[in-house]
């Protein structure tokens, strides 16, 4: 079988250890993209077994001691884990999906399963919690880790430093993409691939961490029994990879014809929703990619040859295609960009200079409005704009991209502080938002406060030159009536 490997520039080895030669399987950790097609770790870790000619095992965890764990997140999850379980049923590999039923109680499970193991392979991930786990688990397993990067359409090492804007971002982007686009991940990593019939497992680990039973993953009393927060309840959206590709689908043939001109305006539901799907790994770029190109009639020869940075005309499709590919490949990838190589999180310091600036010199102006955490969470302020935003974050999980700007600008305004502000998006947008916790939730709420943006005059109080919003503007800007009906 001749097949494009993944490239190396994809493949971190997270420690040094050297392969155990006399374990029984390759062990995939599944913990950032759970899906199992267009899948660049699935792929590594199958030829990885195919060279050690070894058995592959699959283990997809579910903790639930991660900050802000809840039935919201959890319920989507485990939607993409039953999505996994159906669609490795009759595979030539051993998955084993694991929910922890108490703090801690994943405790040594990873241990255990790479203890027979020739070498562990991972995703790599760059935001919140999955960079520490990773370090974590390489320094105490005795095999090697690897972990693989399949975020993006560009590898997520090759910037090798942080852009600051999306201009120069796109520009580098413009630059090394076309030999990227060269080599997606396979559809189906398992198709084809002769792989050993599945290993048993140690029956100390079938005993001490018992496998979650595919029929039941999805089940409301699953939730209800794991120590989690209750309160933020689960939504009517379906999770995992079979939702994420119906809403593909439907927004390639429905929506996109609009996408230019109507993403901004929230009554006209014209943008795909499937940052929930991309920050949990159901879906991958490469595919949502290619389904546009296929869309579009589109081949490589169309590509522009001057990487000068342009927002349109470089990738030769449409212009629906060209604005949504601008904000799934340069808006998101750049912030990769910034958690890789800068923090993991949306530290103050990640602010550019002149933005630090002009809003310490403004912290002393009087703010007319002040509100509390509680307040903001339960969208207590005297704006019904602001309050319809973060019932629809609150409820939903959700707000409308441009609405999301405005909430944080308007977060900024009421704050005491900058930094009580950045502290107040994080917390709202971690807990109640689906796709939180990603890259793309600390670029944009750095945004609000000036992130990839440049000084805007005159300067006004609390924001100094960081870009202003209001939502008076925005009312007349924006088509809004369904929304605040439904919000409100
Ligand atoms: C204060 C604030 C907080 C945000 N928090 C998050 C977050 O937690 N998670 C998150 O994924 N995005 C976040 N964003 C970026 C953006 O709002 C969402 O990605 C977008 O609204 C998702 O909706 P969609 O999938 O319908 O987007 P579409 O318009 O259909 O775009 C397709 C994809 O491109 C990417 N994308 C779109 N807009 C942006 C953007 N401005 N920056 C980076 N990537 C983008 C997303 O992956 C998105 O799914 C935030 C923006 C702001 C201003």
């Amino acid at each position: 079988m001749h097949q494009i490997r993944v490239p190396q520039i994809r493949i971190r080895q997270v420690n040094h250890q050297p392969l155990n030669s006399s374990g029984r399987y390759v062990l995939y950790w599944m913990i950032a993209a759970r899906r199992t097609g267009w899948n660049f770790a699935l792929q590594r870790a199958v030829e990885q077994s195919l060279e050690l000619n070894r058995p592959l095992v699959i283990l997809e965890t579910l903790s639930c001691d991660y900050p802000y764990a809840s039935d919201r997140l959890h319920r989507f999850i485990l939607d993409g884990m039953a999505d996994n379980c159906k669609a490795l049923t009759g595979k030539p590999v051993r998955y084993y999906p694991f929910i922890s039923r108490g703090k801690e109680d994943d405790r040594g499970l990873l241990a255990a399963f790479a203890k027979s193991s020739c070498l562990v392979v991972t995703d790599d991930a760059p935001a919140f919690i999955t960079p520490k786990l990773i370090e974590a688990a390489a320094k105490i397993l005795s095999v090697p880790v690897e972990a693989v990067d399949g975020n993006g359409l560009l590898p997520m090492r090759l910037a090798e430093k942080v852009y600051p804007t999306a201009y120069a971002f796109r520009r580098f982007l413009q630059k090394h993409l076309p030999l990227f686009l060269c080599t997606p991940p396979r559809p189906d990593p398992l198709a084809g691939a002769e792989l050993l019939a599945p290993p048993t497992l140690d029956p100390h680990i079938i005993e001490r961490w018992p496998e979650a039973d595919c029929a039941t993953l999805n089940a409301p009393s699953t939730l209800a029994r794991l120590p989690i927060d209750h309160n933020v309840q689960t939504i009517s959206l379906t999770g995992g990879a079979d939702a994420a590709h119906c809403r593909m689908g439907d927004f390639i043939r429905n929506k996109l014809v609009r996408y230019a001109a109507l993403r901004n305006h929230p009554d006209q539901e014209a943008t795909s929703g499937l940052s929930p799907y991309l920050h949990f790994g159901h879906i991958s770029t490469h595919i949502i990619f290619t389904a546009i190109s296929d869309w579009e009639g589109w081949t490589p020869d169309r590509l522009g040859h001057k990487s000068a940075g342009q927002r349109a005309g470089w990738w030769g499709m449409s212009e629906n295609a060209e604005a949504f590919l601008d904000q799934l490949v340069t808006w998101r990838e750049l912030g990769f960009n910034r958690c890789v190589f800068e923090a993991h999180d949306a530290g103050y310091q990640s602010l550019p200079e002149w933005a630090r600036n002009t809003l310490q010199s403004h912290t002393i102006d009087p703010r007319p409005y002040l509100y509390s955490l509680p307040q903001f969470a339960s969208g207590q302020t005297h704006d019904p704009l602001w309050n319809a935003a973060q019932n629809q974050l609150r409820t939903e999980g959700m707000i409308h991209n441009y609405l999301r700007m405005l909430w944080g600008k308007k977060i900024l305004e009421w704050s005491p502080t900058p930094q009580a502000a950045l502290q107040t998006m994080v917390e709202l947008n971690d807990r109640y938002a689906l796709d939180g916790r990603d890259p793309n939730s600390y670029s944009g709420i750095l945004w609000c406060l000036g992130r990839y943006d440049r000084p805007w005059g005159p300067a006004r109080p609390i924001f100094g030159s960081v870009r202003y919003m209001s939502s008076e503007n925005t009312r007349r800007k924006l088509r809004l009536t369904n929304y605040l009906q439904r919000y409100e």
